[in-house]
């Protein structure tokens, strides 16, 4: 067993909330000794990943109501709006522009860097790490961590050990495991006594248990309805005797009858796009962390392939376009992808009105997502209720905070996570 140390505060995990906060613990406890713990061999190697290695980092309209979370209105808001109040979008970006960060600005508020390089938040980050001090201990894997009497010990796969006064926990979630995110986090919280919510896949793909194979590669314009069908089943008393009416012809009773509810979970437009067996693209991905399976629940996806027409206008569309052209295939011809096209005529033969109904609602049973190597984000985590809002402290364990993908908070596709990375990360750090 070999010691490495005793720092007065120590990060577990070097992706961007556990980097923020190890700059803002440096800056605000002159004098403090911390150290960052990664398993990877360097720091923020998650973060040279996202946004397809140009790093939305940002989202001009990041605030607390733009957060979903599982542990409850009350703990959820107190949380949120504690951590966008201390770091407001406007103090993010001057906090990245001090490290040499300019924005440059796409749509719906998504904000990148001037370079369009992800490397250049994690290069800005560690640096600014490196001159506050932070001693970054990287190939560094937390196995287990204790309460001692005057603070922590975590212990590492390897045998090393680290002791410190004060712990922050910032290991992210499950997603993108392939970058060193295997939940650790939350096995850390639950020795602590804390309630995990269950992790889910978030951002990412929805499988389908229909053949879309020969979709492979398709990409349209479409609004996508997460929905959650829910079967209950009635006994039918065995006193029953149906009848016919009028003539009361005895009939067979039956023993069960079934009630199916159909309930929206959540609905997106944008480009829908399909693999051999998902539905794919940012509209998907923003609907998958609603994808919480209920024991005895049934999923789909309904798409609209038409959502800028109203119904009538659809059906009047189709019923002229096949007067003018004399085939369905006309009638999608230039209006859809081809194969697409093909996809849906095969096996139809209904009136160009149908047709219009079924654009209009393509129904996919949904089997589950994609794995954690393919979501982006985890939906669940710990829960918000067991810390302090203003400054991300366990409620249980006193010198133990947590920030990041870890705490249960989750958004959209759009800069969101990372801005609560950011923000949540700078919190824990400033108020350990
Ligand atoms: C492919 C991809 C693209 C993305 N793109 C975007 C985007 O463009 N914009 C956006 O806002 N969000 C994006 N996200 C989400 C965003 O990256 C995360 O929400 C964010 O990085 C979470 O930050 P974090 O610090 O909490 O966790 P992470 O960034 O996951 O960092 C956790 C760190 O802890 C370390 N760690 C974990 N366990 C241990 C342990 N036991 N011992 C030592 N170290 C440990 C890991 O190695 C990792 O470095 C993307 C995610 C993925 C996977």
């Amino acid at each position: 067993m070999s010691k490495l140390g005793y720092y007065d505060i120590a990060i577990i995990g070097g992706g961007a909330s556990g980097l923020a906060a190890s700059i803002a613990a440096a800056g605000a406890h002159p004098g403090a000794s911390v150290a960052l713990l990664d398993r990877n061999l360097s720091a923020g190697r998650k973060i040279n990943a996202t946004g397809n290695g140009r790093c939305n980092y940002l989202n001009r309209n990041a605030s607390a109501d733009t957060y979903y979370s599982n542990s409850g209105p009350e703990a959820a808001s107190a949380v949120l709006s504690a951590v966008f109040n201390a770091h407001p979008v406007g103090d993010l970006l001057n906090f990245f522009e001090k490290l040499g960060i300019i924005p440059a600005e796409e749509d719906e508020g998504r904000l990148y860097p001037r370079s369009f390089q992800a490397k250049s938040i994690s290069a800005a980050l560690i640096r600014a790490a490196e001159e506050a001090g932070v001693k970054i201990i990287t190939g560094f894997s937390a196995s287990v961590c204790n309460r001692t009497d005057s603070g922590f010990v975590i212990h590492s796969d390897t045998s090393q050990i680290i002791e410190c006064g004060k712990l922050i926990i910032a290991t992210g979630g499950k997603a993108g495991m392939q970058y060193g995110c295997f939940g650790d986090g939350y096995r850390f919280a639950k020795a602590f006594g804390h309630t995990v919510i269950k992790p889910i896949p978030a951002l990412t793909q929805l499988t389908v248990r229909e053949d879309i194979s020969a979709l492979a590669g398709v990409r349209a314009k479409a609004r996508i309805g997460l929905y959650e069908q829910s079967v209950q089943t009635y006994r039918v008393p065995d006193d029953f005797t149906p009848y016919a009416a009028p003539e009361k012809i005895k009939m067979q009773a039956p023993k069960t009858y079934e009630e199916r509810t159909l309930r929206a979970l959540a609905e997106d437009s944008g480009e829908l796009q399909f693999t051999k067996e998902t539905l794919s693209g940012i509209c998907t991905f923003n609907v998958s962390r609603f994808l919480r399976r209920v024991p005895g629940c049934e999923y789909e996806a309904h798409v609209d392939l038409f959502e800028e027409y109203s119904e009538e206008a659809l059906k009047d569309l189709f019923s002229a376009r096949f007067k003018e052209f004399g085939t369905l295939s006309g009638v999608l011809f230039g209006l859809l992808p081809d194969k697409l096209c093909s996809w849906l005529l095969e096996g139809f033969d209904g009136s160009p009105e149908a047709l219009a109904a079924k654009c209009r609602d393509l129904v996919f049973s949904i089997d589950g997502t994609r794995s954690w190597n393919d979501a982006q984000v985890t939906s669940g985590g710990v829960a918000l209720s067991e810390v302090d809002p203003e400054t991300l402290q366990s409620r249980l364990v006193p010198g133990l905070a947590f920030c990041g993908e870890v705490l249960d908070a989750d958004a959209v596709c759009g800069g969101y996570n990372l801005a609560f990375a950011f923000a949540s990360g700078l919190l824990a750090g400033e108020k350990i």
